[in-house]
């Protein structure tokens, strides 16, 4: 499991704590590269793994969006509490208050973690905060595991989940941050595979093979212009599926479709 915060959701008392982010120095971090923080207590031999993971991951945004809007300082913490102490929660947090940030922790310190946290940020910078509000959790999740591709939330745990008879969330119990807390409770299984994540990634993959980048990017333009999510979500699926009959196009879910 990986929790994750969205910006939009923190409290006054987070954002106070982000602003520590503007001066990191003043908390015992150091810088390692122009992007890239690292706390005093992380060592040597991980300061290296985040940098290279960092360069991965980046590379894995940029691959996917294209041109990338945002350009997220990378903050790497020795444990999930130095976290916390920024405003953050979790095993990694996008946070935006002050600055387009990633907090991450060794146990963390990996190019699809990163791109996963990046891809939050892409998606705010990209339809404003306002036009953000309507996004249900799934579609926020779900595009980050794609964009991330961490193998704990592909698409091969969805099939397995699926052939193994495990109960899968249903879209409407994914909407809210509430109901994505609730459904890692609700909906476990044997194997310890990540349904929630597996399931919201999966969603996206199938919109995104029938509408492709273009479907995406005038999903994010029309979210700006103020239309709902729904009315949105539903108009460009609906034209795709009907390009897609006609085209012919075969049903082929792997990680690589992005
Ligand atoms: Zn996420």
């Amino acid at each position: 499991m990986l929790p994750v915060g969205v910006v939009i959701l923190l409290t006054g008392c987070a954002t106070l704590k982000q602003a520590e982010l503007l001066e990191p120095t003043w908390f015992d971090m150091e810088r390692i590269a122009p992007h890239v923080y690292a706390a005093k207590d992380v060592p040597e031999d991980k300061r290296r793994v985040l940098l290279a993971q960092y360069e991965e991951g980046k590379r894995r945004v940029e691959e996917f969006y294209g041109d990338v809007l945002t350009d997220p300082t990378i903050y790497g913490c020795a444990t999930r509490e130095c976290i916390e102490s920024f405003g953050g929660h979790g095993d990694g947090f996008a946070a935006g208050k002050v600055r387009p940030a990633l907090l991450l922790w060794t146990k963390t310190f990996d190019a699809g973690v990163i791109a996963h946290e990046w891809a939050h940020l892409e998606l705010f910078a990209r339809v404003s905060r306002k036009g953000a509000r309507t996004v249900p959790m799934w579609f926020h999740e779900g595009l980050a595991t794609v964009v991330g591709a961490l193998p704990r939330h592909s698409e091969a745990v969805y099939r397995e989940a699926v052939s193994s008879g495990f109960p899968i969330p249903p879209l409407s119990e994914l909407r809210t941050e509430a109901q994505w807390g609730e459904a890692f409770k609700k909906y476990p299984n044997p194997k310890g595979l990540n349904v929630v994540y597996a399931t919201a990634g999966h969603e996206v993959r199938v919109w995104l093979h029938r509408v492709g980048k273009e479907g995406l990017f005038t999903l994010f333009e029309q979210l700006k212009s103020g239309e709902p999510f729904s009315t949105a979500f539903g108009a460009i699926g609906e034209k795709s599926t009907e390009t897609s009959k006609l085209r012919s196009v075969p049903m082929l879910l792997t990680d690589e479709i992005t």
